[in-house]
């Protein structure tokens, strides 16, 4: 039996879908704990998080979009203005540590 997130996945469940790439899903929450909740989807079924770790490990660089970084040793911060604006434009929502980090930089 499918679960929720592979229906949503498969576009037989409905979902407000702000963005996704080859294995990755991103949609607003249906039950957000806070506005602009988003819900990172893996496309592939797996149980539990701990055996997403086994088959692709968080640092193998397959991340859903470049926002930016941040090197501790210079301080220096990079943000990509573009892909920033058009998440918060899709509903996205910083946390408030994010929220002075762009308005500090962009
Ligand atoms: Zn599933």
């Amino acid at each position: 039996m499918e679960c929720l997130f592979c229906k949503i996945v498969k576009k037989e469940t409905a979902a407000h879908i702000i963005a996704e790439n080859e294995g990755i899903l991103a949609i607003l929450d249906a039950y957000p704990a806070s506005d602009g909740h988003v819900l990172l989807i893996t496309k592939k079924h797996f149980p539990n998080i701990a055996e997403i770790d086994e088959e692709k490990p968080r640092d193998s660089g397959n991340y859903l979009e470049y926002l930016g970084c941040y090197d501790p040793r210079s301080k220096e911060i990079k943000l990509d203005k573009d892909n920033i604006k058009k998440w918060l434009s899709q509903g996205a929502q910083p946390t408030d540590t994010v929220k002075s980090l762009f308005k500090k930089h962009l």
